[in-house]
């Protein structure tokens, strides 16, 4: 199939996309890289009357060093993120999910902001997003609103974006230099969107207990989602094999996904359990402690 028919603008600048949308929003889709919205216009799936193009807005792509994290334009390119030297540095745990992200390919068109405003439920980015405190910033011509990822993400394909609103940069913060990382997934086929994935973030004290333990998910839920109780049964402890075991009885007993053509409940609940032990490993390793 082919896309209904369209309007297409190509604003050149931030402001000049703005005011589009607050001209067009609820008949419009922004298109970014394409990756996710092209195939739905080519399958009719959406219909938007107006497609505002940000492709040639190099005002929304970039990548900067803050005081307390990183800023990513919208539009930066998820390649160009996974292979940043700023990121590399400050925020390793989304360089090393962004490589889960489909295939080099799309990852070349595809964009930061596109996959946090789509809000895939397997997608990597939204959990990396809540590990990291990410703050979302909205701009529209009625003014710019900052939400964070419990406030951005409302469910699945859903977030807090109005129709006239831009997404128009993504702040994070960065992770501690002395804390350990990792993400891991499980796909049918390397590129495929996760069945289920698992971001976690640690910090060890002197004496190899953890102090601070994060784990999110993918695939399990609206958006991404968080276990509390196996975060607490982890922290104060070492990390060891009996202890992410621990971790992943709680995991698997309180995650609570929907079963669909590619995997049941059950698997996806038991998957889970699995990576968020091995992420753990790999994570207090990282932070320089596994007992
Ligand atoms: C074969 C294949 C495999 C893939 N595998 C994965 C995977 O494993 N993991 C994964 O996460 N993704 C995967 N993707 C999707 C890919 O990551 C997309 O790049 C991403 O979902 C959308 O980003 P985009 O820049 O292409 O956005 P687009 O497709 O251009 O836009 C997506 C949606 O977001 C909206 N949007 C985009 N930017 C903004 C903005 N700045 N403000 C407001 N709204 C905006 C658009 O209007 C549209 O509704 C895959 C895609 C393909 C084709």
């Amino acid at each position: 199939m082919k896309p209904a028919p369209f309007m297409y603008l190509a604003p050149t600048t931030r402001q000049e996309a703005i005011d589009a949308l607050r001209q067009y929003g609820p008949e419009a889709k922004v298109l970014a890289g394409g990756q996710s919205l092209v195939p739905l216009l080519a399958m009719r799936l959406a219909r938007p009357s107006v497609i505002i193009d940000l492709n040639r807005a190099p005002d929304l792509a970039f990548i900067r060093s803050t005081q307390t994290g990183l800023t990513i334009g919208a539009m930066t390119r998820q390649r160009v993120a996974e292979t940043d030297p700023i990121i590399a540095a400050r925020a390793p745990l989304l360089a090393e999910s962004l490589r889960w992200v489909g295939h080099p390919q799309i990852r070349t068109r595809g964009t930061i902001g596109g996959s946090l405003a789509h809000a895939d439920p397997s997608a990597e980015l939204p959990a990396v997003a809540e590990l990291l405190g990410a703050r979302f910033v909205l701009a529209s011509a009625r003014g710019e609103r900052v939400l964070d990822a419990k406030r951005f993400f409302l469910g699945y394909l859903t977030t807090a974006l109005a129709p006239d609103e831009l997404l128009t940069q993504v702040r994070l913060l960065a992770q501690p230099p002395d804390a350990g990382w990792a993400f891991y997934e499980v796909a049918r086929r390397h590129g495929d969107f996760a069945l289920v994935g698992v971001a976690a973030l640690v910090r060890m004290d002197g004496d190899g207990r953890c102090v601070a333990v994060r784990l999110a998910f993918t695939g399990v839920g609206g958006g991404p989602v968080r276990v509390s109780e196996a975060e607490a049964a982890v922290t104060g402890k070492r990390v060891t094999d009996m202890t992410a075991a621990e971790a992943a009885r709680i995991v698997e007993g309180a995650l609570d996904p929907d079963s669909d053509i590619h995997a049941s409940a059950a698997y996806r609940r038991h998957v889970a359990g699995v990576l968020a032990a091995r992420a753990l490993m790999q994570a207090a390793r990282r932070a320089g402690s596994v007992t």
